[in-house]
Order: C-alpha cells, then structure tokens, then sequence
C-alpha cells in the first residue's frame, strides 16, 4: 500500500513528517510518536489536509504548544496537525486585536502591551498557543482568556464561520466544541491603559510565577482541575503527597498539583500516579479530580 504522505502530497503545501515522537512536542516530554505530524502552510492549506485525511479515513487532532498535553506511551495512531504557522497577531481598531491559532500567547500578550492596551497582562506566563488557550480558557489571577474574547473563527464540517461569544458554550478551562471543530482565529475587545503599568504587571505576574511554579522539571501545568471551591493542590496536600513518585513521574515538591517528569518517565507512570492521587484524595475529602491536562494517543 502507498504510504499516504504520496497521497496528502497531492493536494497538501505544508510540511509532513512521519513517525515523529510527540514528546518533541509535549512540554511533559513523554509519550510515541504520531504517524504524521503534519504543518500546515495557511488555513486553506489546513482544510485541503482535513478533506485529505478524511477521504483517507485517518484520524486526527490538533496540538498547540503541547504544554497541556499527556500523550500515551505507544502515541497516536494518524495526524497531529500544528497550526504554528498560523501564527498573525494585529491591531484591528483602537482596541481589538486579532490572533491567529498558532500565534504564542507571549506574542499576542506583548502586542497589547505594545498597543497600550491592558487585559492580558496576565496571559504572559501561560505557555502556549492562542488555540490552546481558547480551547482550554486558560486563566491566572483572576482572569482568564474568554474575558477579551468578541469572536472566533472555526473551521467546522469545511467551512470557516465567525462566532460571536454570546453563541459559545465556555466556562472554567473549557470551550465546548464539537469533535472535528478547529479554532483558527480569534478577535478580542481589550480596554486603553498605561504602558508602564502594563509592563510593571507583567513583570509582577512573572514573578509570582516563579515563585510558586518553579518546578525545575518537565511538567504540564497544574495536572488536576479546581474542584468548585477547593484548590486542587491543597486536596493533594492533605493527603502527604508531595514528593511521591511512582516510576520517573512526581508531584512536584514546590506545588503538589504539578506532576513533573523527573527524566524517565513514561505517560504510564503519569497515569499510575494520577489515579493514586484521585484515589487519596476521593478517600480523604470525598472529592473526585478531574484532570486538566487533556490525554491523546493508545496506551
Ligand atoms: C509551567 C506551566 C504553567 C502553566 N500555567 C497555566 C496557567 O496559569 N493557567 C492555565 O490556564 N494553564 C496553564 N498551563 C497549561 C497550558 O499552558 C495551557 O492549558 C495552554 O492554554 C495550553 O496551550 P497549548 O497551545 O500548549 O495547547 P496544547 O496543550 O497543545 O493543547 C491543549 C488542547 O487544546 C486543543 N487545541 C489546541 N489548539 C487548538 C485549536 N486551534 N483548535 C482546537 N483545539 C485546539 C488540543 O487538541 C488539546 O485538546 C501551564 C502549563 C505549564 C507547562
């Protein structure tokens, strides 16, 4: 059988590589590889590969920044698609920006920061893509994406449509979407400030992230959802766990709801130890977590 690279070619402008282990691309830097990481040139170029891939019935699914991502140890059988050449970030109007999916979130933070504009002050230290942070409503301090956001654009059964916010179904680190739905692009109202004190904010948010979050390991962020009205590492906490590890997988000495890959993990050893810690804390305080990090690919 030809190998569906020949295939995809035909119609497919961006970059392709096969067999590549996505823990290149996960920032827990575990998990196999997907069959084909492929990168698509423009939008247009991402829906020829999805027509492609669907008419070839290979499974896909879009990685950001990867920094939210537990991939599987024997990784993912079909096609990640990076949008990191999707990556615009502009001024629309006095206060709207624009960003593309692939953009960084440091890019579309020090652009308002540029343009005067204040309400991602806190978005500067959450690693990753704009899609990713619109998919998972990424927030910190207080404040999260979908606060700025006025409309997405996703490409959905192919065909890009505009959304306006009121039409979306989004709430704490989560944006409903539907299975095959791409976000590509995304307007934000932001509100005129002080450039100085954007910056000094900035700055302050940094460090307070240094301060609690300085892990020193390979990690995902916080591991565990916020149960309403509790703090997942405090549940964690309270059951002795900092500092346990089950293979090359830990919680993190310096904050107990970051689970951190201490060289040789493997994606299983992650699984292991996080269904130790579900299992403690359900006995302890009665609470069942819900990861946060999203788990893709075959065990
Ligand atoms: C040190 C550290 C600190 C962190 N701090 C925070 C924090 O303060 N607050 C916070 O909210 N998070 C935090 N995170 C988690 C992570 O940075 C965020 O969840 C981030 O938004 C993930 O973006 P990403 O581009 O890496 O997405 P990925 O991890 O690559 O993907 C996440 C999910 O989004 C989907 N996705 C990505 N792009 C698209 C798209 N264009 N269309 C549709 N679906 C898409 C993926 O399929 C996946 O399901 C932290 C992580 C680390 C490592």
């Amino acid at each position: 059988m030809p190998h569906p690279f020949e295939s995809i070619r035909t119609v497919f402008r961006g970059e392709l590589l096969a067999n590549e282990p996505l823990s290149r691309h996960t920032s827990l830097k575990v998990g196999g590889p997907a069959d084909i990481l492929a990168i698509p040139e423009d939008k247009y170029d991402l829906l020829e590969l999805l027509g492609k891939l669907e008419e070839l019935g290979i499974p896909w699914f879009v990685i950001g920044g990867g920094y939210n991502l537990l991939v599987l140890d024997k990784g993912f059988r079909g096609t990640a698609i990076s949008l990191r050449k999707l990556d615009r970030v502009e001024l629309r109007d006095d206060t709207t920006l624009y960003a593309e999916a692939g953009a960084k979130n440091r890019v579309l933070a020090d652009t308002a920061r540029d343009c005067s504009l204040t309400g991602f002050e806190f978005l500067i230290g959450i690693p990753g893509t704009v899609g990713g942070a619109l998919r998972m409503n990424a927030g910190a301090h207080g404040r999260e994406i979908f606060d700025s956001v006025t409309s997405l654009e996703l490409l959905s059964g192919g065909e890009f449509k505009k959304h306006v916010k009121n039409s979306l179904d989004y709430g704490y680190r989560h944006l409903q979407l539907n299975p095959n739905e791409i976000i590509i692009s995304a307007e934000f109202r932001l509100v005129s400030g002080n450039r100085e004190d954007i910056t000094a904010d900035m700055d302050s948010s940094m460090r307070k992230r240094h301060e609690s979050q300085q892990v020193g390991w390979p990690n995902a962020g916080s591991y565990f959802r916020n149960p309403p009205e509790h703090a997942a590492w405090r549940l964690i906490d309270e059951c002795g766990l900092r500092g346990f590890s089950i293979g090359g997988a830990q919680v993190s000495e310096v904050h107990a709801n970051f689970l951190i890959n201490r060289g040789a993990a493997t994606a299983l050893d992650f699984l292991k130890l996080a269904a130790i810690i579900k299992g403690q804390v359900l006995e302890k305080s009665g609470i069942l977590l819900a990861e946060e990090v999203r788990i893709v690919g075959e065990e």
